[in-house]
C-alpha cells in the first residue's frame, strides 16, 4: 500500500534523509520515530507529494507519487503537527468543504458522528480561529476521517489533545487499521507508539536505523528477554553508529 525505496532528500545540498526503505501494508500501523531533525516530517511530506524526493521511488496504493499525484491525494489523508485550517470557516464548513472536495456520500451523517466522537458537536458553528489547539487538531482529524482515506499519515497527532481525545484517536486509528487502512504516525511519545503500532521505523540524522515489527526490534536489541520498553530500545538504536556498530535497514539483513 505504501512503498518507499531508496528515498533521499537533500535541502540545498544538505542531506535530510538518506536512502530510506520501508513498506506499510493495509491494516498495519507504522510508528516513525527518531530524535529532532531525524527526517520524519520530510519523509511524511514526501509521501503526500509536498516534498519532491531528490532520489528514490515512493508510491501509495500502487500510484507513483510524482507521476500520479492526484490518484495519491484522493486516497490519502495527511495531518501535519499544526494543521492548516481556514481561520474564517466554521467547524461544519470545514467538513462540508472536505465532503465536497472528496465527493463524500452521506456527509452530514458522517460529519455528525465524527464531531460527536471528538466532542466537537457544540462547536459546529465556531470559526476555526476561535478553537483551542486541541480542538483544531480534532477538527483536522474529523476532516481527514470524513473521506475515508486508504492511507493516513499523522505528524505528532497527540499534540494538544486531552486524555479523552488521545484515547479516541488511538481507538479510531486501531479501528481504521482493522478495516484495512495503512497508517503512519510520527511521534516522540514512545509508549503510545509501542501501544498501537505494529511496525516501527527508526531514523537518526536521516539514516535508517531500523525497520520492522516491534517484536523484531525487541528481539534485535534485547536478545536475552523481550522486556525492554521501546523507550529503552530507542536510546540504544539512536546511539552513535560507531559505538553501536549497526545501521540496520532491513530486519532480514541483521547480523550483529
Ligand atoms: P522533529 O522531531 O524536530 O520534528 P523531524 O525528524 O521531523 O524533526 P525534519 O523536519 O524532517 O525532521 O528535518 C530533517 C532535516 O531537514 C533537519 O536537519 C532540518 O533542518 C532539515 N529541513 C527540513 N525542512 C527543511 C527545509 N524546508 N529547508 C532546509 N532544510 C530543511
Amino acid at each position: 500500500m505504501i512503498e518507499v525505496s531508496e528515498f533521499r532528500k537533500a535541502y540545498d545540498g544538505v542531506l535530510a534523509v538518506d536512502r530510506v526503505d520501508f513498506q506499510v501494508q493495509p491494516g498495519q500501523i507504522l510508528g516513525l520515530i527518531g530524535p529532532n531533525g531525524a527526517g520524519k516530517t520530510t519523509t511524511l511530506r514526501a509521501l503526500c507529494g509536498l516534498t519532491v524526493p531528490t532520489e528514490g521511488h515512493l508510491s501509495v496504493c500502487g500510484y507513483d507519487i510524482e507521476q500520479q499525484p492526484l490518484e495519491v491525494k484522493k486516497r490519502l489523508a495527511y495531518i501535519p503537527d499544526d494543521p492548516p485550517l481556514f481561520p474564517e470557516l466554521t467547524v461544519e464548513q470545514h467538513l462540508a468543504f472536505t465532503a465536497s472536495v472528496f465527493s463524500v456520500k452521506n456527509a452530514d451523517e458522517k460529519a455528525s458522528r465524527l464531531l460527536e466522537m471528538f466532542e466537537l458537536s457544540s462547536k459546529r458553528k465556531n470559526r476555526a480561529s476561535d478553537l483551542s489547539r486541541g480542538m483544531r487538531q480534532k477538527l483536522a482529524l474529523s476532516c481527514s476521517y470524513l473521506h475515508q482515506p486508504e492511507v493516513i499519515l499523522l505528524d505528532e497527532p497527540m499534540t494538544g489533545l486531552d486524555p479523552h481525545g488521545i484515547r479516541k484517536l488511538k481507538e479510531s486509528l486501531q479501528s481504521r487499521a482493522d478495516e484495512g487502512v495503512a497508517v503512519v504516525i510520527s511521534s516522540h511519545l514512545l509508549a503510545m507508539v509501542e501501544d498501537i503500532c505494529s511496525h516501527v521505523l527508526i531514523l537518526k540524522e536521516g539514516q535508517q536505523r531500523f525497520f520492522g515489527t516491534i517484536s523484531e526490534l525487541k528481539s534485535l536489541f534485547n536478545s536475552e528477554s523481550n522486556e525492554a520498553t521501546l523507550e529503552q530500545i530507542f536510546f540504544q538504536a539512536t546511539a552513535t553508529v560507531s559505538s553501536l556498530g549497526i545501521n540496520v535497514k532491513k530486519t532480514e539483513a541483521i547480523a550483529l
